[in-house]
């Protein structure tokens, strides 16, 4: 860790709730994640013991089991998780955003009261399944999933890629097509139970740079039945909450790109201090040291944009603007710090001694989900050069907002 205090400092409450996640590392999950890794099994102890702390409830009403402490303690918890263990960031997104949070903004109360609660208490384990095989770029042009009306409940078939922990998940939110002629106004949304009958299959997809454990899988349905209770929305409806999960999901997925930064640049830090070559430590050289200086500049500005991000989201003001912005700087902040962290480490960044490797897997990752850098590229463009209002068709946090109104 660093000696001088961080830049972006936290109030207290905030600080609070980044000691707390920095605490059931060192104290639990850290320790413990090696065994499940060398057992090839799935960490739900882990998990649970993450939801126990009140880390996934931060963006849910307290009669939800959530702690209502906004959008700014998700960014904090997000960050903390992703810089101590980049690979435990993916439970931000799946156990407190575009799972749950999707059911809350746009679920029916029942809904909400049934899905949410064991999400966020890392009981129930979820997952988003938006990605097909056909590109994750364009997913209302490549969507070829299915569902057909079949009396009271839907048919599923088809496949989706890239499903992070689908090997596990108890609950998911899945988009298919309705109506497959009317283009992305023909996509629906669900809530789906993958356990609750036949036609589920989900193959994890082996990558050596990322965990053994927590995967992400290819996903295949064949004639899976949905109830149609648990339509999320209306048909057709589908796509607009998509494109609003994906909104929410850049805030946790900003937030994780600046903690592997930080993690990149703390573990320089240390070894910069450390390593001695030519009778000093290396931190002495300046060309190590503008390394060190474009981490830190770098991971500064795009903590200030994620938590502008956060805050817009507090306000309950269109986000989709700010949040482009936020991880498309963040990606590239964190790319810029796993690359000098690499270098600073030299040959032993591809050691597996030091976690180098793992956080630049994990960056690179984290650049492609919730839309890529160029997707992100193209979305700020447009709406610089006036061609299309990148707010447009952004949705606030309706029922969240709501809620803390009516609690006043
Ligand atoms: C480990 C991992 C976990 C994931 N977890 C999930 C999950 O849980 N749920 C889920 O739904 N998805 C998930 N994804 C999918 C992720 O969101 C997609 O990978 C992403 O949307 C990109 O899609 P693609 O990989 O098919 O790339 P493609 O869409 O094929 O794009 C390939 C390249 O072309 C570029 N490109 C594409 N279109 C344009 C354009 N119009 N202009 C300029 N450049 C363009 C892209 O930027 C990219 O560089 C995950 C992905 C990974 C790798």
């Amino acid at each position: 860790m660093s000696p001088i205090p961080p830049p972006n400092p936290l109030p207290p409450d905030l600080a609070a709730i980044r000691d707390t996640v920095t605490r059931l590392f060192g104290a639990t999950v850290i320790p413990a994640i090696r065994g499940y890794e060398e057992r090839r099994e799935f960490p739900r102890p882990l998990i649970r013991a993450m939801g126990e702390a009140g880390l996934f409830g931060a963006a849910f009403p307290e009669e939800l089991g959530g702690t209502d402490l906004g959008f700014m303690a998700v960014a904090v918890i997000s960050e903390e998780i992703s810089r101590l263990r980049p690979d435990l960031g993916y439970c931000m997104n799946l156990q407190a955003m575009t799972c749950p949070f999707t059911i809350l903004n746009w679920g029916t109360d029942e809904q909400a009261a049934r899905f949410v609660p064991p999400l966020i208490a890392g009981e129930r384990i979820g997952a988003f399944m938006l990605t097909e095989p056909g590109g994750g770029s364009d997913p209302a042009g490549s969507m070829r999933t299915r569902a057909v009306r079949d009396g009271d409940a839907y048919r599923i078939s088809g496949s989706k890629q890239w499903i992070t922990f689908a090997h596990e998940a108890d609950t998911a939110v899945l988009f298919a097509k309705t109506d497959p002629a009317a283009g992305h106004r023909g996509i629906t949304a669900f809530v789906i139970e993958p356990k609750s009958g036949p036609g589920y299959r989900a193959d994890p997809i082996p990558m050596r740079n990322l965990s053994p454990v927590l995967a992400s899988c290819a996903v295949f349905l064949d004639d899976f039945v949905v109830p149609a209770g648990n339509r999320l929305g209306e048909e057709g409806e589908g796509f607009r909450i998509a494109m609003n999960a994906l909104e929410f999901g850049r805030l946790t997925v900003s937030a994780r790109l600046v903690g592997a930064a930080q993690g990149c640049l703390d573990h320089a830090l240390a070894y910069a201090r450390e390593r001695a070559v030519g009778g000093r430590a290396i931190g002495h050289y300046q060309m190590v040291q503008a390394l060190i200086a474009d981490m830190a500049a770098e991971i500064a500005a795009a903590r200030a944009l994620v938590r502008e991000l956060a805050e817009t989201m507090e306000a309950g003001r269109p986000a989709n603007r700010i949040a482009s912005l936020a991880k498309y700087f963040a990606s590239r902040a964190a790319r810029t710090a796993a690359a000098n962290a690499t270098e600073i480490f030299g040959g032993y960044a591809l050691a597996d001694e030091y976690p180098i490797s793992m956080f630049k897997g994990f960056i690179e990752m984290l650049n492609v989900g919730e839309g890529s850098s160029n997707v992100q590229r193209v979305l700020i463009a447009e709406d610089a050069l006036g061609y299309k209002d990148a707010n447009r068709a952004s949705v606030p946090a309706r029922k969240f907002r709501a809620a803390r109104k009516a609690a006043g």
